[in-house]
């Protein structure tokens, strides 16, 4: 039997990996000409870029699948350490530079907004590492926390739990230890890491700025496209075929027997195990058939995104990436999540893909890429939604170039805004990082990788366990994989 994998998104791709390294037969069904998924890229004539994501964290997640295939993320791509890494451009004209390592990003905040600041930030990096010591195994790494699993693991796990700082929310943690406007502002964004509020995302999410600041981002030689490339050249030579163009229109549960059949356009197949990588919303509203309990769609949704592209003159001093904060940081959640609408005055995120990703230079022009943050979309909000579009992609070059770090003459050549991602991607609402961690109890509400009600259903993406973020969608996958290869009696690699 061969497992389908609906989706080469990258959970999708991870979980093709794992399972043909353990010697199933794996066909990969995509409704898109590309692979990758949000992980994307497009190009106009021989300018080529990357639609998506800018920034790879964890590096060893990514290695972890692609050891399981014989290979390692070292053979496969190259990683670029960005020093400088980002820019943080302030309304009061203060700038900040962070670094991939963290002692030289603690020395610099030190030149920059004094000593008292840095000490600030090297404690704040301290509690934060101690909260991803205490929750990535148990939240990250293994399978999807559930309140009868914390009985199981025992009394260390609970123990472990105040060290998570779940009781409190991000913003009142970061109030509490850090006085820097400044800092404050550079810690509140890292919520936006995985779409969520702040305001009342549990403190947990703090362990991002670990993961940031202490572990190092980095970018891909080629872009993040290239990685998934990557993923899809290991699947392939593991003997995983792809089917493009090939939109997946139902899943059913064979009635009477085990099994799905997969009706696609013009073809359908017949599996015993699937891997959804398609979001849950989408699977649970319009693909699957199937007589046991479906999966609950994890909620609020994640923040999306209007983005654009700007063939802008190639100039060093531009940093690898840029975040100009607007007036009041924290009106961009009132308006994100209250009030439901894109920010008045946004932050304006952008990333030179030269300096971050190596992208070649085309007549003296470079790829810039430019997001700033929108609230998901549902289908009655499309047509409202999308009035707002062009006014804040104006919005977004006015500050870019007010920062000096577009000029007027640079072109804007290509755009989606979040109505675009949700129309792309069904069930997202547009959202990009699955469901929001907007209460203490959000990682408790994801879909597990495994659909224990309907046996053979699996599911890796970012809008299931253990959520969005390139990393944590690989990790997903992976899971997804491990769960099948288990019930199917088959869990080592060969
Ligand atoms: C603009 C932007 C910037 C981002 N920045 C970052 C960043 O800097 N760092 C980071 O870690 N993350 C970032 N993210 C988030 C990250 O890209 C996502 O969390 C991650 O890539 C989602 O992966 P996934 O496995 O959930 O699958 P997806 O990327 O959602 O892919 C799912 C795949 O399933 C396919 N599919 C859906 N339905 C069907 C069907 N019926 N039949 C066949 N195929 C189907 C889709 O076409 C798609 O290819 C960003 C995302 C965006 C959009």
């Amino acid at each position: 039997m061969t497992t389908v994998v609906v989706g080469a998104g990258m959970g999708g791709l991870s979980a093709a990996i794992r399972l043909a390294a353990a010697g199933r037969q794996v066909l990969v069904l995509e409704q898109h000409a590309l692979p990758g998924g949000k992980v994307g890229q497009s190009s106009v004539g021989d300018f080529a870029f990357d639609t998506g994501p800018s920034l790879l964290t964890l590096p060893d997640v990514f290695d972890r699948v692609l050891r399981s295939a014989g290979t390692s993320l070292r053979e496969e791509v190259t990683l670029r350490h960005l020093s400088p890494s980002f820019r943080y451009i302030y309304p009061d004209g203060a700038v900040l530079e962070t670094y991939a390592e963290r002692d030289a990003t603690l020395e610099n905040v030190g030149r920059a907004l004094g000593s008292r600041a840095q000490k600030e930030l090297e404690a704040f990096l301290a509690y934060a590492q101690r909260i991803w010591a205490a929750s990535a195994d148990n939240f990250v790494f293994s399978e999807a926390p559930s309140f009868s699993g914390m009985t199981k693991l025992g009394p260390r796990a609970w123990l472990s739990l105040p060290r998570i700082d779940a009781h409190h929310t991000m913003i009142a943690a970061i109030r509490q230890r850090i006085k820097s406007p400044h800092l404050r502002s550079m810690l509140l964004r890292f919520a936006t890491y995985n779409g969520s509020d702040p305001r009342c995302a549990p403190a947990t999410l703090n362990c991002i700025a670990h993961v940031d600041l202490a572990l190092g981002g980095f970018g891909v030689e080629g872009g993040l496209h290239a990685l998934a490339q990557a993923f899809v050249r290991v699947a392939e030579r593991l003997g995983v075929a792809f089917r493009f163009d090939c939109p997946v229109e139902h899943i059913i549960a064979r009635a009477g027997q085990s099994g799905f059949e997969v009706v696609c356009k013009d073809n359908n197949f017949i599996t015993d195990q699937i891997v959804v990588n398609a979001d849950v919303a989408h699977l649970v509203e319009t693909l699957l058939t199937a007589p046991g309990e479906k999966p609950k769609v994890s909620t609020p949704f994640s923040t999306s995104g209007i983005c654009a592209v700007f063939r802008a003159e190639a100039r060093a001093e531009r940093a690898a990436h840029t975040v100009i904060f607007p007036e009041c940081y924290e009106d961009e959640f009132v308006d994100l999540f209250d009030a439901q609408r894109v920010p008045r005055q946004p932050t304006v995120y952008l990333c030179d893909q030269a300096l971050s990703h190596g992208r070649p230079e085309v007549a003296g022009a470079v790829p810039v890429f430019a997001m700033v943050n929108a609230p998901s979309v549902t289908r009655e909000q499309e047509s409202a939604a999308e009035a707002a579009v062009p006014s804040t992609l104006a919005l977004m070059r006015e500050r870019a170039v007010a920062s000096g770090a577009l000029r007027t003459q640079d072109e804007m050549v290509w755009h989606r805004s979040h109505v675009d991602l949700a129309r792309r991607y069904p069930g997202s609402r547009g959202a990009i990082y699955g469901a929001a961690s907007n209460d203490a109890f959000s990682a408790f509400r994801r879909p597990p990788n495994r659909v224990s009600s309907i046996p053979g259903l699996y599911l890796a993406s970012g809008s299931a366990h253990p959520g969005g973020g390139v990393p944590m969608c690989v990790q997903s996958g992976l899971r997804a994989a491990e769960c099948a290869l288990e019930d199917a009696g088959t869990a080592f690699p060969r």
